[in-house]
This record gives C-alpha cells, structure tokens and sequence, in this order.
C-alpha cells in the first residue's frame, strides 16, 4: 500500500542561497528528509527524482519576459524581484527544479506510478505571469492547473492551507467554473498578500471560488470549524476530478511567518479528511500534493511527516513528537465567535453547482 506514495525530492532543492536572514532557506527540505527518515517514513515511500521544467512549460502560466527575468538575475546573481524576493546565482536552476518537480508528481500520478505524489518544494502561489514576489519565482500551480486543463479535467479542486493567501493562483483562474481555489488563511489584515476581501470569482467563474480568512490568533479548534463547515460542503456539491492540496505549514504556532496558533494535529485532521474522502467516495479522483509555506525547519518536517502519514496510511506513531508551541497571542480576540462570523457570511457560496461539461 504504502509504496503507492511517492515523495519528489532532490537534495539540490536545499540550493538556495537566499541571505542568512530571510525565512525560506534550503534547510527546511533536509531536516524533512531527515526527520522522515528518522521516524520511518521514507522506509514505506517511493522517492522520486525531480525534472527539470522546460521553458514550454513554465511558460504556460508565465510570460516570455518574465522567464528572461529570471534567467538574466539569475546569471548575475544580484538584483531582486521584490522587497522579499531576492535573485541569486542559480535561481533559475533552483526554480526550474522544484517547478519540475511539482510537474513529475503530477505525471507520476497521471501514468499510475503512484496513487499520490507530494513535491516537497511546490505550491508556489504567489507568483504573477510576469512576476516573482512573495519568495515564489514561478507558480507551479497555475502550470499544474493549466495542464490538467489542457488535459480534459473538468473539475479541478485546489485547496490551499497555507497561512497566506493565494492570490497569484487565484488571480490565474478567477474566470474559469473549472478550476475551484479554495484557500484558507490568515485573514490579509495581518498577513501578506494584506487582500481582504473575499473573493468568489469573477464572470463565468463566479461562485467556484472561496477563500476563507482565518483571524489572527486562531488555533486548532477554530481552524478545524472553518474547514469542516466549508470544505465537505463544497466538495461534496462539486464533485472535483482532480485534487491539487497546498499543504503550507507555516500556520503552526512555531512558525513565525504568520500569526496563527495551529499544531500538527490541524494538518493531521486535513489529510485524514481527505484521505476519507477519496478512499470512500470519490476513489478515481486524483491527488496531489504540494508542499507550500513552513519556515521553521522542526515544524515544518514534523506537519509535513503527518501529512504524509495520513495520506499515505504508515500508522506511524508520531504523537511523541512534541510541536513546541513558541507564539503566544498578544491581543485578546474572540477567535471562535470571529471565525463563526467568516463562515456565516460564506454560506450562499457553499454549494456550488458542477460546471457545464
Ligand atoms: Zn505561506
């Protein structure tokens, strides 16, 4: 059973050369490779060796310019993309890897190498067509979205627990009733990308879109009630062929890229509910999974390895790993009775009818 996981990963993913003090650093990909050796999970996975992107296919959810940009900086070495995205020598490489690498997990699944594939280094949202920000260079998930597209898919789910919002994967597909964002995260008043509003889509689109902003401070309890109100109903109403699963990590309450409170046990009730859903329901839908956000390298090999061990059905016992909660609010909310609210107002959006074929 558990061979039919696969992990994409290369240690070359850890070739980033971001300065001493910027958050994404290539150590969060060792320590998970190494934690997951550690607790046995790489015993009873397919490890799978990333390619390379092609320029055809970056340039499916990007522009030539943009591709140049990156290739130009990343020669030079010097230059930035934006206040939190800086080039260095080898960017291109890096990014085109780890692109890759979301690619060959979907065409490890695609061809039944696998029944699930995760890339390790994927799930890189905020990436504009013609622009790297928010530490993403190219957005993988638009390529990944636009070849299950290009492929017939017809209802493609996306769903995203990162602590930050999606907004470049958002922004790609608004238009389209096909490919359904849905993204829960730290509510943009605190929290990059600072986007508020809720936003459901636009023209044909409208209303095969959500995304759900999870307050500051919210910890498991309330993190759970936002997914369980909004998630079973909307997939169960939709009905997706495919699922793409942004598993970012950095709302952990060691992670001090984002203000939330969440512990592994949030991330375990996620994959366990998804691992339900496609075992006793939907058993020919697809999964994916990215890897996202997480900053702090404990944390996040921890999240990830239960991740995994949900998805994958190790039964591996990982409760003595202790998440070692660091953040502490430091104003009083009412983050339950704020999170009812959010949901409330998102309940004329619950049930989305299937798109036209
Ligand atoms: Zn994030």
């Amino acid at each position: 059973m558990s061979r039919e996981f696969g992990i994409v990963y290369s240690p070359k993913y850890a070739d980033v050369l971001n300065p001493p003090n910027h958050p994404l650093q290539g150590t969060r990909y060792l320590e998970s490779i190494r934690f997951f050796d550690e607790v046995g999970i790489l015993d009873s996975v397919k490890l799978i060796e990333p390619e390379p992107a092609t320029n055809y296919e970056i340039l499916l959810a990007h522009t030539e310019d943009h591709l140049q940009l990156v290739q130009r900086l990343s020669e030079h070495g010097k230059g930035e993309f934006d206040a939190d995205t800086p080039a260095y020598k080898g960017i291109f490489e890096v990014a085109r890897l780890t692109t890759g690498g979301s690619i060959t997990a979907l065409h490890s699944v695609l061809r039944g190498h696998v029944k699930c594939a995760m890339n390790l280094s994927g799930g890189f949202h905020h990436a504009m067509p013609n622009q790297a920000r928010g530490y993403c260079i190219f957005n993988d998930v638009n390529i990944l979205g636009t070849i299950l597209l290009n492929r017939g898919f017809q209802r493609i789910l996306y769903v995203e627990i990162d602590a930050h919002f999606g907004d470049g994967t958002y922004l790609f597909f608004k238009d389209t009733p096909r490919f359904f964002t849905l993204s829960f995260h730290e509510s943009g008043e605190s929290l990059y990308p600072y986007s508020d509003e809720q936003l459901f889509g636009e023209g044909e689109g409208y209303g095969y879109h959500l995304n759900v902003p999870i307050p500051i401070w919210a910890d498991d309890d309330a993190f759970q009630y936002a997914f369980n109100s909004t998630f079973l109903p909307i997939v169960t109403s939709y009905e997706p062929d495919f699922i793409i699963f942004q598993s970012g990590v950095d709302g952990h309450c060691r992670d001090w890229q984002s203000h939330l409170l969440l512990t592994k046990t949030a991330y375990q009730t996620v994959a366990r509910t998804l691992r339900e859903l496609l075992d006793d329901t939907w058993p020919k839908t697809k999964l994916i999974v990215l890897g996202g956000g997480g900053y702090d390298p404990l944390a996040a090999s921890l999240c990830w390895a239960v991740v995994i061990n949900e998805l994958a059905k190790l039964n591996l016992d990982l409760t003595p790993y202790d998440d070692n909660c660091e953040k502490e609010p430091y104003e009083n909310i009412n983050v339950m009775e704020k999170t009812e609210q959010i949901v409330d107002e998102l309940l004329p959006f619950l049930n989305p009818e299937k798109p036209d074929r």
